[in-house]
């Protein structure tokens, strides 16, 4: 095992006061790419035409044929990994208060997490963009796409596109509880997207560690991170846990 995964376990099961930061990357071994990296979508979608709400706005049969109902196949077939379990049982131990996640992909609450920050929404559930009515997703035939409502209208996710607001209570809390946390964890995430990369820069200005947990280095690792455990999030998580159940 790596000195640094065994510091992590022993900075981890010190505390319970440990907020989550997650992106794409800690369900990459659900079998759901991410946008940024090696394997990710960008590599063959160019995002400024396919993800941003006036994108979707111009043209939503076209964002729901290129983008959407890949990420709708993806995560319909896909289950919580190793790392998501893991955070759920640190939460069980009273190390992890809460999850922020990027994700829409809600694996973290299916792998048991219960304080669980949206950020980007959720991929659950469509709204009609003519009449309000919400649909779940998976209730939803691809048969025709745009998806349509009984109204006629067009069913968009409930995501935030680029372009679009992080809803205001989630923002206020995570700031709220990133300056209050002992240590922030930020699991896969490429960290170049505003406002969710900034909260480990409040952890960290608040007096926290930030722990990073990825296979690259990001913009947080040389500015912002205490050290990298770098490798999947999975694999390092499972013997993370492991060893903070041994420590306790
Ligand atoms: P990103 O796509 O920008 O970056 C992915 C990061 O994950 C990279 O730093 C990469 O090195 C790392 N990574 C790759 N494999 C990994 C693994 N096995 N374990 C740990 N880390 C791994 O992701 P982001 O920073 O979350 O930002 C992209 C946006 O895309 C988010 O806002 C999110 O809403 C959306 N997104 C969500 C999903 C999902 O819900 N699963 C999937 C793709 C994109």
């Amino acid at each position: 095992m790596s000195d640094l995964i065994k510091q992590a376990a022993v900075d981890l099961a010190g505390s319970d006061n440990v907020v989550v930061l997650t992106g794409a990357g800690i369900s990459v071994e659900s079998g759901i790419p991410p946008f940024r990296g090696k394997g990710g979508v960008w590599e063959r979608v160019d995002p400024m035409e396919y993800a941003t709400i006036d994108a979707f706005m111009r043209d939503p049969g076209r964002v729901w044929d290129v983008l959407v109902r890949e990420m709708k196949n993806c995560i319909d077939r896909s289950r919580p990994n190793d790392a998501h379990y893991g955070l759920a049982t640190l939460e069980k131990m009273g190390i992890v208060k809460t999850v922020i996640t990027q994700n829409v992909d809600g694996l973290h609450q299916a792998a048991g997490s219960t304080d669980v920050i949206e950020f980007h929404g959720n991929f659950a559930w469509l709204r009609c963009m003519e009449c309000g009515q919400r649909e779940e997703t998976r209730k939803i035939a691809m048969a025709e796409i745009p998806p349509r409502c009984s109204c006629g209208g067009i069913l968009r996710p409930e995501v935030i596109f680029f372009g679009e607001q992080i809803p205001t209570a989630a923002l206020m809390r995570s700031e709220q509880i990133a300056s209050r946390c002992d240590i922030m964890l930020v699991v896969g995430t490429s960290a170049v997207v505003q406002p969710a990369a900034y909260m480990p820069v409040v952890a960290k200005n608040s007096g926290a560690r930030v722990i990073e947990i990825n296979p690259e280095r990001t913009p947080l690792t040389a500015s912002t991170s205490d050290y990298l455990v770098q490798g999947k999030a999975g694999k390092v998580m499972r013997k993370l846990v492991e060893e903070i159940e041994r420590l306790r």
